[in-house]
């Protein structure tokens, strides 16, 4: 317990939560295949990030995060590798049911940076990746959506319009991470928000990633997710 207080210090992470899992050292001690951990050195981590040591073996557990750190401590990598685990781990892949993870972020350029990160990881378990942005043709968008999609990467705005043109469903969804969650809140995405997580059955796993929390997004933090386990890093938060 002495060694893991030390550890959790030598990170710069507070966490607060009841059993909260170890962090983990190396990618080893995540249980991941041996095609996944391939895509990992392909990408050059060669070791995680501080909130990666805490946050994967919270996510990989199915518990609910809330993860609070600055632009570039890694967070995608934390919600994009347990991502792929969990739909691995589901019994069957059938086609045309809607997305099992669901990723809302409020930009399009933030949505696009989590697509190509995600790709990366997906591509060799046979998982299909869609994106759908504001400025790209919805029909376009439609007609990928319709041909079906395990994950999907999203900005509030053009998701609510693809549910309303009933080009997924979210019946399947169980994994929802929503990224910059203080920014999606700038920019005014609290109503689709609340509207997208409405859809999504409650038993889902969650996960909230933010570099503040002001208060309407804790108020929706406490709403939305259960026992949360909070991660954060350094001086944010
Ligand atoms: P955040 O979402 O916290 O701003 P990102 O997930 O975008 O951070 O990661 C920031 C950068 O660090 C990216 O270029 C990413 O590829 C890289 N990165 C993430 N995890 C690791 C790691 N374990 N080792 C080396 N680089 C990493
Ligand atoms: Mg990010």
């Amino acid at each position: 317990e002495q060694d893991v207080a030390e550890y959790k210090k030598s990170l710069a992470i507070r966490v607060s939560g009841f059993d909260v899992p170890r962090p983990i050292k190396t990618f080893n001690d995540c249980g991941f295949s041996t095609q996944l951990m391939h895509a990992i050195s392909k990408q050059g981590y060669e070791k995680p990030t501080s909130i990666q040591c805490q946050a994967l073996p919270i996510v990989l557990s199915g518990r609910d995060i809330i993860g609070i750190a600055k632009t570039g401590s890694g967070k995608t990598a934390s919600f994009v590798l347990p991502m792929i685990v969990h739909i691995m781990d589901q019994p069957e892949l059938q086609k045309e049911e809607g997305p099992i993870g669901v990723i809302c972020a409020p930009t399009r350029e933030l949505a696009h940076q989590i697509y190509l990160e995600t790709k990366k990881f997906a591509k060799s378990h046979g998982i299909r990746v869609s994106a759908v942005y504001g400025g790209m043709s919805k029909l376009d968008q439609f007609k990928e959506l319709k041909a079906g999609c395990e994950i999907v990467i999203a900005t509030p705005g053009r998701l609510i319009d693809m549910l309303k043109m009933k080009a997924l469903t979210m019946l399947r969804a169980t994994y929802l991470v929503l990224d910059e969650a203080d920014r999606m809140f700038d920019l005014g995405f609290e109503p689709q928000i609340r509207s997208i997580v409405g859809q999504i059955r409650p038993d889902r796993q969650t996960l909230l990633f933010s570099a503040t929390m002001p208060r309407k997004v804790e108020k929706l933090a406490r709403e939305i997710l259960t026992d949360p386990v909070r991660v954060t890093v350094g001086e944010v938060g």
